[in-house]
This record gives structure tokens, C-alpha cells and sequence, in this order.
């Protein structure tokens, strides 16, 4: 039973920010549900990853976050569980639109961060879809009708998507910007401020991104509310 500070020493685990929660160390202090928590023993995991420990609770308590950590460190279950725990409270129709929206850089990301979408949602009937351009529009704006509470898209797609007016983003509560870094680096800023303009002011925002250069934290501070900052390892 490590105290909050030498888990963060351990774990390399710097935090900026006002109030920030300890981390959870175990998948049993989660509080997340008996099904989830069952995902996680059959995948063979043992504890949260850091940047898991720390992002949850902060997630949980409905702050923003941006979070600097490399690749393959568990963040897409950082931000997703959290999604699906305020999807589960909101209980929004998901065919007037999604509560959960993730912008991701490719069609490659954006499918793997489904197929954990629907491999930890499933036992909650938490339904999505991907959106990704160099494929048909037919069976994504299919999914879109059937409801989907998450939508994981590129925003290039997205942005189509919208203009056809075949989705709504006016219930989405927790928007999340996947990395963030790469996204501005392949020119999609403009499509992402789009897009955020038709969400919801009053929502929950989550940045990850694996470097921290000053486009990255222009477009945190215009986008995100009071964030906290977690930086896992050393991110400069
Ligand atoms: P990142 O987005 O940080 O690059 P991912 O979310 O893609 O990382 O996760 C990388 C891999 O680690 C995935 O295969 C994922 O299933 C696995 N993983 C996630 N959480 C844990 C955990 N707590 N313990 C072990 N492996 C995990
Ligand atoms: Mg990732």
C-alpha cells in the first residue's frame, strides 16, 4: 500500500493541476462494475497501467485532463472506461447521437480503439461506430442509425459526416482528442475546431498526446476547462 507520492515517484508521474485525486493503484479501487472488472482478469491484466491510475480518478470526478505519455501505455482504456461510467449515468438515447466522441488520427487507430470499445463495452450494451475515410460511407452511417453511444472517427470523415447532416453531436458529454499531436501534424486542426464547435460547451475534455510542443498547448488551452496535466516518464 504505496502512498500517492511514492506510487508517482515509481511511476514517473508528475501532475499540474488543482486538486488532483491519488491514483488508483488496484482495478478493485476503481469502483468500475463486476463486468468490466472481469475484462480485465480475462485479458490477463494485473494492475492499471500509470497512466490508467491516475487518469481515472481524475476522468471519474468529470475533470479535464491532458496527458502526455508514449505510445503503449494504456491509454485507451484510460479514457474509455470513464466514458462508459458517465454513459451509463446520462443514459442519452443513442440515436439522437453519441455521449462519447474520440478523434483519432487514422483509420488504423481509430479501428483498434473500437475493437476495445467493444470488447470492454459489451457486457454494459454499449454500442459504437468508426468513422474513417478510404471506405464507404453505407455501412458507418448504417451503424449511426442503429444508435451508437461512442463514435470513434477520423475528423476528415467526421466533418463529411456531419455535412450530410447523418449525425448530431449536440448530446456528446465526454470528448476525447486522441493523439492530439499527430492529428496536428497531419494538418487536421481546422477540422478538428470544426467539429468542436458543434459540441456541447458544458462537456468533459480529454487530451492525450504523446509530445508537448506549443500547438499542442494552444489548442489545450482553447479547448479543455481547468485541465489537470499528467505526464508519465520523461516527456520532453
Ligand atoms: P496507447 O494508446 O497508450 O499507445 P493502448 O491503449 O493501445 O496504448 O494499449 C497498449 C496495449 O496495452 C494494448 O494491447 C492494451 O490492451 C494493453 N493494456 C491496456 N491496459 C493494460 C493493463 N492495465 N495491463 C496490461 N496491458 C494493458
Ligand atoms: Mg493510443
Amino acid at each position: 500500500n504505496m502512498s500517492p507520492e511514492a506510487y508517482r515517484a515509481k511511476h514517473e508521474i508528475t501532475i499540474i493541476g488543482n486538486e488532483s485525486p491519488a491514483p488508483f493503484t488496484t482495478f478493485h479501487s476503481t469502483g468500475f462494475p463486476m463486468e468490466m472488472l472481469r475484462e480485465f482478469q480475462q485479458a490477463g491484466f494485473s494492475a492499471p497501467t500509470p497512466i490508467q491510475a491516475q487518469s481515472w480518478p481524475i476522468a471519474l470526478k468529470g475533470r479535464d485532463i491532458v496527458a502526455v505519455a508514449k505510445t503503449g501505455s494504456g491509454k485507451t482504456l484510460g479514457y474509455l472506461l470513464p466514458g462508459f461510467m458517465l454513459l451509463k449515468r446520462l443514459q442519452q438515447n443513442s440515436r439522437e447521437g453519441p455521449t462519447v466522441l474520440v478523434l483519432s488520427p487514422t483509420r488504423e487507430l481509430a479501428t483498434q480503439i473500437q475493437d476495445e470499445a467493444i470488447k470492454f463495452g459489451r457486457s454494459s450494451r454499449i454500442s459504437s461506430a468508426c468513422l474513417y475515410g478510404g471506405a464507404s460511407k453505407g455501412p458507418q452511417l448504417r451503424d449511426l442509425e442503429r444508435g451508437a453511444d461512442v463514435v470513434v472517427a477520423t475528423p476528415g470523415r467526421l466533418n463529411d459526416i456531419l455535412e450530410m447532416n447523418k449525425v448530431s453531436l449536440r448530446q456528446v458529454a465526454y470528448l476525447v482528442l486522441d493523439e492530439a499531436d499527430r492529428m496536428l501534424d497531419m494538418g487536421f486542426e481546422p477540422q478538428i475546431r470544426k467539429i468542436v464547435r458543434q459540441v456541447p460547451p458544458k462537456r468533459q475534455t480529454l487530451m492525450y498526446t504523446a509530445t508537448w510542443p506549443k500547438e499542442v498547448r494552444k489548442i489545450a488551452s482553447d479547448l479543455l476547462a481547468n485541465p489537470i496535466q499528467v505526464n508519465i516518464g520523461n516527456t520532453d
